[in-house]
This record gives structure tokens, C-alpha cells and sequence, in this order.
């Protein structure tokens, strides 16, 4: 089964790590999974730097760090208790590379359209360093594109 998860923000490393978790206690199906990530770093809107984040300098979050965390993997005892944008953003990257999730992403790719087939999805994609173009078919997709980006639904 080929999954596919498109953004590699939180919502998409907490999918794939749900996916690997699942489908390593469930071995009858084998999964691989590739997160394509537009950017050239994970971590999404924490990214300050982002094309389009809206992240700022002196950001702390709004909500509580044990609010806030995974449910497996604590925030650092070191970190306070409402942590800046950059502590959260390394949080992210250790959960990833805790889990191997990093090992998932492609980055500096742009999923520029998904198609329905008859069964799964055919999903086009673009190297934004080479400009190289592909066409891959998947039995799942997952949006984790988050809400800074536009999109169109298809329609069946
Ligand atoms: C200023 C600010 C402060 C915030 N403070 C808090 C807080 O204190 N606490 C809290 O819990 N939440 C806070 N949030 C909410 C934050 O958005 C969420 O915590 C979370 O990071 C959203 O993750 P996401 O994965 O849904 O989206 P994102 O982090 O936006 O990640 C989406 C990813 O998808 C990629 N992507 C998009 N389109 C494509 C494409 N076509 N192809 C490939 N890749 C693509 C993007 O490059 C990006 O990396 C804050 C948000 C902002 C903007």
C-alpha cells in the first residue's frame, strides 16, 4: 500500500507517524509512505523563514507546552512553559528524527494536482529545484497542506 501525505508540518508528520506506528503493529500490511514537502525544511508554519509563514521573531505560543505536545514524546524540562517558535520548532524536528520520520520527506517538492483513478489517486508532482515533473499513483493521500495555502477540491 503507497500513501501519500503532502506537507510535512505537524499534521503531516503526526499522520505518517500514526501510519508507521499502525502498519508495523499490523504487519499483514506492508506501507510505504513519502511525505512531499514543498519547502526545504520540515516544521511547516514554525519555519520563521517559510515562504509565506507568518511566524514572527518574538513569538511564544498561546497554549501551554503539555497542551501543546505529542502524546508520546515530552517537551524538554528546559523548555518554558509557554516556549518560543524556534523551541517548538526543534521539538518538531526531534520527534522526527526520533520517529525517522525525516527519512520520509522529499523536500522542495510541490504536489501541484491530485486525480482520482478508479481505485487510489494519481498524484503529479514538481521538483522545484530541477523543475523535473512527476506522475506517481498512490492508494492514499492525505492533506496536511495546513491553512496558508489555497486549494481546490475535484470533483467526483
Ligand atoms: C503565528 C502563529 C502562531 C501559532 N501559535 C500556535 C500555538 O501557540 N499553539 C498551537 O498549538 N498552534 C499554534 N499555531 C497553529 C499552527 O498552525 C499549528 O500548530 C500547526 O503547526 C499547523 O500544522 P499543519 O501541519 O496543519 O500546517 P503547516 O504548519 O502550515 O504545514 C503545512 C505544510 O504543507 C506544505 N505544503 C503546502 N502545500 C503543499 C504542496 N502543494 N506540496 C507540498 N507541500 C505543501 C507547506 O510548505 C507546509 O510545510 C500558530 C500558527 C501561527 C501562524
Amino acid at each position: 500500500m503507497r500513501v501519500c501525505i503532502i506537507g510535512a508540518g505537524v499534521a503531516g508528520l503526526i499522520s505518517a507517524h500514526v501510519i508507521k506506528q499502525l502498519s508495523e503493529t499490523y504487519q499483514r500490511i506492508t506501507t510505504q509512505i513519502v511525505i512531499y514537502e514543498q519547502n526545504s525544511s520540515l516544521g511547516g508554519t514554525w519555519v520563521l523563514n517559510n515562504p509565506g509563514s507568518s511566524m514572527y521573531e518574538d513569538l511564544v505560543t498561546n497554549l501551554p507546552k503539555h497542551v501543546m505536545q505529542f502524546s508520546n514524546v515530552a517537551f524538554p524540562e528546559s523548555v518554558p512553559e509557554y516556549p518560543s517558535h524556534e523551541q517548538v520548532l526543534n521539538y518538531i524536528r526531534e520527534f522526527a528524527a526520533l520517529h525517522r520520520l525525516d527519512e520520509l520527506i522529499v523536500f522542495q517538492r510541490q504536489v501541484v494536482l491530485v486525480s482520482p483513478k478508479e481505485s487510489g489517486f494519481l498524484v503529479e508532482t514538481k521538483d522545484l529545484v530541477s523543475q523535473a515533473e512527476f506522475l506517481e499513483e498512490f492508494d492514499s493521500v492525505l492533506v496536511c497542506n495546513g491553512v496558508r495555502d489555497s486549494s481546490r477540491l475535484f470533483l467526483y
